[in-house]
Formats: C-alpha cells, structure tokens, sequence
C-alpha cells in the first residue's frame, strides 16, 4: 500500500509539472494567435527568436521565469546563463498586443498599413511602433533634412515627414514607380507632400547624385530599408552626406532572426551579418541595435 500511495504522489507531481510547463509554453509567441494580420510581420523577429532557441524557451518555461529574473536579465547586470533569453526576445504574442494597443499611430498611417496590406510584399513595411520610434527620433535630433533609402508604400517616410518641422525635407528614395505612386498619394492626403522629394531610380546611384549636389555633412537623418545586399554601400554614402551628431538608423538588421542562424547562409542575411560585424567596429558611430520590430541599428555620426 505504501509503495502505491507513494507511486501515485510521484504521478500526481510529474503531471502538475507538465501542466506547469505547457502553459508557460502556450505564452510563447510561435504557439500564441498573431496579435493580428494588420500587423503582418511585425511579430515574426519574435516568432523565429521562439523557433530559434528551444532548449532557452523550454528550459526557461521548465524553470517558470519569473518576474524577478526577467528584470534582472532587463537590467543587464546578472548573468543570463547560458540558458536564458533576454526580455525582448522572449515578448509574448500577448505583450506585442499591450505594446501595439500602447503605441500612437496617426490614422493617415493606420489607413495606409490597411491599404498595403494587400499589396505583394507589405511584410516589408515597417511596424507601428517602429514608425512612432522614427518620429521620435526626428524630434530628439531635431532634424530638419532627413533621407530614406527604401520607400515602398511609403509608411516610413510618412512617419518621418510629419514628424519633421514645417520647411523641413525629406529625400525619398526608391526604384519601384508603382509602390512611389501610393507613397505620393498618401504624402499628399497627410498634408505633408510639400516637405518630400522623391527620386525614383537605383538607390546607390540616387544617393551619389545627392551627394554630389548637396555635399558631405548636408543631412541630418537617415533611414535605411532597401537592398539588403548592398546595406554597407548605403551607409557608407549616408556618413559621407549625414553631418556630425546626426543619425542613421537601419532597418531590419536582426533579419527574423536568420542571423543568428548558423543554417541560414543566403546572400541577404549574409550582408547583414556582415554590416553588423563591421557597424559594432566603426569607431565612426556611436552605435545601439535595438530589438524593435525585426532590429533596428542606431547610428550616431560622431
Ligand atoms: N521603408 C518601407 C519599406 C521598404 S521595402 C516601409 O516602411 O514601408 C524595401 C524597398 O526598397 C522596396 O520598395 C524596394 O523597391 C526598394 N529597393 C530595393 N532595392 C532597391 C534599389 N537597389 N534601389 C532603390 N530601391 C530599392
Ligand atoms: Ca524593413
């Protein structure tokens, strides 16, 4: 009878503790729903960060991180461990929600997110707490010249040029005429098409004109989401035409988390990998990648 009782207690235990386990798993974001689709890709950094590292997630849910341990971890002082990850890329599907529902988004933005949606390749748009990270960044530097490499729709530099002061210039770069056509229109609609000049064509060729016309030093904000490529060409350009204490920010340098995977060696990740090997070395720039939407480098001309 004793060794019966004590069998059943050891059952009892094995199946609270699975129990335990799947419902800190069910808060992963890969096993959570989407917040939702007008947000397209906006979660995918985390949903890869998910897949990307097993033994962390399952020895973090194992182990039921708690509050606790996830600010330590915020705070950068304590160790990690080798089986830890750090609050940003653990965010839930259920905290992306919070942060979406926390984030402004102007409703001339909101409407061209809604109007993108069905266009091929809207996962590239940037995401709504990116676009009110862009504006504020306008605001600290206080820009009042600012150059975006990659327009698409134009969700990006819509963020930035309303947030730019009146009189103030945004150069909009892109070689696809279709998708410059709905940046346009939208410009237009949010009141702000007199501060964008677009320049439709190859980015690299655009960029050496503009700075053969304006010079080096004549810029004060840039933002770079075009070919992933040629990222290092791009920034390169843009320090020669960015001034002193002025900004580069670029997009997507964390790449759905395909740079961190070892099994991931196409030409686009591979470029990125290179750009931040070299960015983390440029004595140039003051430099923070920060894991907002799919990573986002900040590059500071000193
Ligand atoms: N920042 C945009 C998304 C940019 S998507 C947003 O927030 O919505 C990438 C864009 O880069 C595409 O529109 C594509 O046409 C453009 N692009 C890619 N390669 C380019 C090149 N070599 N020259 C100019 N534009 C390029
Ligand atoms: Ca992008």
């Amino acid at each position: 009878v004793h060794s019966t009782l004590c069998y059943l207690v050891i059952v009892l235990a094995v199946m609270v503790a699975h129990m335990a386990v799947s419902s800190q798993a069910g808060r992963c974001a890969c096993a959570g729903q989407r917040p939702s689709s007008r947000h397209g890709m906006g979660s995918s950094l985390r949903l890869v960060a998910c897949h990307a590292t097993p033994a962390a997630a399952s020895s973090s849910s194992s182990s039921a991180p708690s509050t606790s341990g996830r600010n330590a971890s915020a705070r950068g002082g304590d160790d990690l461990g080798s089986n830890k990850v750090p609050v940003a890329m653990t965010m839930t599907a259920d905290v992306y929600a919070y942060l979406l529902k926390h984030t402004r988004e102007p409703e001339v933005l909101a409407k061209l997110r809604a109007e993108t949606a069905s266009v091929h390749g809207s996962h590239m748009q940037i995401t709504p707490e990116q676009g009110q990270l862009l504006a504020l960044l306008v605001e600290v530097t206080g820009a009042k010249k600012a150059i975006e490499v990659g327009v698409f729709t134009g969700y990006s530099s819509l963020a930035v040029a309303m947030a730019l002061p009146p009189g103030g210039k945004l150069v909009a770069l892109d070689k696809d005429a279709g998708t410059m056509a709905m940046a346009r229109r939208y410009w237009q609609e949010a009141g702000v098409a007199d501060k964008v000049v677009d320049m439709l064509g190859p980015a690299l060729d655009s960029l050496n004109k503009v700075l053969e016309t304006e010079g080096p030093d004549s810029y004060d904000f840039a933002f770079i989401d075009a070919d992933k490529r040629v990222y290092w060409q791009y920034y390169e350009l843009l320090l020669k035409l960015v001034r002193p204490g002025g900004l580069i920010v670029v997009d997507n340098v964390l790449f759905y988390g395909k740079v961190a995977d070892p099994n991931v060696t196409d030409k686009a990740t591979a470029a990125l990998r290179d750009f931040n090997e070299r960015v983390m070395k440029d004595e140039r720039v003051s430099l923070s990648i920060i894991p907002v939407g799919d990573g986002v480098a900040l590059c500071r001309k000193r």
